[in-house]
């Protein structure tokens, strides 16, 4: 046995490691197979075989922030801006009523225009409709987020992107990373359960600032790690980048598992437009999630990230039998609970 299934072999019964050890699983692919396997025993162990679905609106791509990855960026003149009103998103959440999801994810870029007070208006009503809201809408102040929490909403997803400072305030014009953790913490203060995660193949991001990413995780208790690769945008100044490695992307979702067994983690989209089973495998090696979007065609084409988004050519209720059969074809079932954290840890 060569020390990387060594370390592997040891995260998975006591579910801690050094950043040097992380870095040495990051580095060997020898072991690719042995931590995927050991990922999803502990994602089955503490989390169990239910696929959590939830349903996403991505109800507005007018952003104030310029991060050089996203399509979505305010200098992007290319992309076409929406923003649904408040109808609009009640209907989109009564068809995912019908999907049988129990999970709405209001994701936007940073909007001005949705003050807390209409946020908090749309949560109120998304609440009569019976739903576990998770909310990803950016960087707020603490107020706001107490404003949403009381209004309803259970969950909140602000990945940190990078631990690297220095990459992160180059990637992030105008924003600080200071800012960022001070986000995190607060959404945990103010009683959410907090979601974050990198992207993986940011342009000259290290395998050791992954491992920092992943203690991270652990250090924030995060409840929910969604991570994804990088993919260039040719509307973005990093159009001519190279895409992040999917496997890279997975292996960092299985550490992730092993360290933190009992949380949230989705098979992401940016995994299933590098592969088209890429949503499949995340989830056999430590995924438990898969957020189905339900927004509308029109505006499902202008939230435009990145080019080629997996599900864009699929009607939600295409979607919705699709992925149940493909969960179902993996002996995994579809869960019909709300998908808070449990912790099976004790
Ligand atoms: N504006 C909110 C925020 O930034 O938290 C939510 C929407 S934002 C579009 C959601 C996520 O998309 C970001 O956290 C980022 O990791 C991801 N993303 C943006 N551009 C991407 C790209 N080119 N490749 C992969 N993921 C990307
Ligand atoms: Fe805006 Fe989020 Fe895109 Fe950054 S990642 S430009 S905050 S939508």
């Amino acid at each position: 046995m060569t020390e990387t299934f060594k370390i592997i072999e040891k995260a998975t019964q006591s579910h801690s490691l050094s950043k040097d050890e992380i870095i040495k699983i990051l580095k060997d692919d020898n072991a690719n197979e042995f931590l995927f396997q050991n990922a999803d025993k502990i994602r089955k162990k503490y989390v169990g075989n239910e696929v959590h679905l939830r349903g996403l609106i991505e109800f507005s791509n007018i952003c104030r922030c310029n991060c050089k990855y996203c399509g979505l960026r305010k200098d992007n003149n290319l992309v076409k801006r929406y923003r649904m009103d408040i109808e609009e998103i009640l209907n989109l959440a009564q068809k995912a009523k019908q999907y049988g999801y129990k999970t709405i994810v209001l994701q936007s870029g940073e909007d001005a225009f949705f003050s807390k007070e209409k946020i908090c208006e749309i949560i109120k009503e998304i609440k009569k409709l019976d739903f576990a809201i998770t909310l990803s809408i950016g960087e707020k102040t603490f107020e706001e987020y107490k404003a949403y929490k009381a209004a309803g909403a259970d969950r909140y997803l602000l990945r940190i992107e990078t631990t690297d400072k220095n990459l992160y305030e180059k990637m992030h014009p105008s924003m600080s990373f200071d800012n960022r953790v001070r986000c995190l913490y607060d959404l945990k203060k103010a009683g959410f359960e907090t979601g974050t995660g990198c992207l993986v193949g940011l342009p000259s991001q290290t395998i050791e600032s992954l491992a920092d990413d992943i203690l991270f995780f652990k250090e924030l208790d995060a409840d929910m790690i969604g991570l994804g690769p990088f993919i260039p945008n040719p509307q973005t100044p990093l159009k001519d980048k190279k895409t992040g490695n999917l496997i890279l992307a997975i292996k960092v979702m299985a550490v992730t598992r092993l360290l933190l067994p009992d949380i949230n983690i989705p098979a992401t989209t940016a995994m299933e437009t590098l592969q088209p089973d890429g949503r499949i495998i995340a989830l056999k090696s430590g995924a438990n999630v898969v957020m189905p979007n339900v927004t509308c065609e029109d505006c499902k084409q202008k939230y435009e990230i990145y080019p080629g988004k997996a599900g864009l050519n699929n009607s939600p209720e295409e979607y919705k039998r699709v992925i149940t059969s493909k969960i179902e074809a993996i002996g995994r079932t579809i869960s019909d609970g709300y998908g808070f954290r449990t912790s099976r840890l004790n």
